[in-house]
């Protein structure tokens, strides 16, 4: 038989663990952090090599290549050349800002003599580029490929930004509750 005493003793183990590990509910500084900080896929400008970095990161030297490492996009053009099969990972590619340069000290850089190499199809989709009239195209459409090409978000991360929106409700439901019993 299990008494009540010995049925204690076996959670006492539990609680004491959990009271002395940190529980204290994240605060909504805290949860925009995190989700500021959550990863993201950065492509480098020549060799395309992949890296994960948290995503407030802006472009930086990647030190294995010395290349810079740009924030990798997705196409969301429904009729998109690259779309890839259901389930697989969306075809990725990156804006290169040619101002910017990788120094040799691991820093940016910034060249005011490269700004004008920019051209003005900048950011969009380099695989809708290559099918579309852009002699012909009204600037309805020119704006609309530009929309379509987006930050790509990992399956991951974006379960986790889910989450943290669910915390943040809750949290601003528990500080509203708290301030209406003030009142
Ligand atoms: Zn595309």
């Amino acid at each position: 038989m299990c008494t009540p005493r010995v049925f204690l003793s076996l959670l006492l183990p539990g609680v004491l663990i959990a009271g002395c590990s940190e529980t204290r509910p994240k605060t909504l500084d805290e949860l925009y952090e995190e989700e500021r900080q959550l990863p993201a896929v950065f492509l480098t400008a020549e060799s395309g090599k992949r890296i994960t970095a948290p995503g407030n990161t802006g472009v930086f030297v990647d030190e294995g290549s010395g290349e810079l490492a740009w924030r990798a996009l997705i196409c969301t053009n429904p009729d998109c050349p690259a779309t890839p099969p259901t389930g697989e990972e969306p075809f990725l590619f990156i804006a290169v800002d040619p101002a910017l340069v990788a120094q040799p000290d691991g820093t940016v850089g910034y060249d005011r003599s490269r700004v004008d190499e920019a051209d003005n199809y900048f950011g969009n989709c380099p695989e809708c580029l290559k099918t579309r009239n852009l002699a012909g195209e009204s600037d309805e459409d020119r704006q609309r490929y530009s929309n379509w090409a987006t930050p790509y978000v990992l399956p991951e991360t974006a379960q986790r930004r889910e989450e943290l929106a669910e915390a943040r409700k809750q949290r601003e439901a528990e500080l509203q509750e708290r301030m209406g019993r003030t009142d």
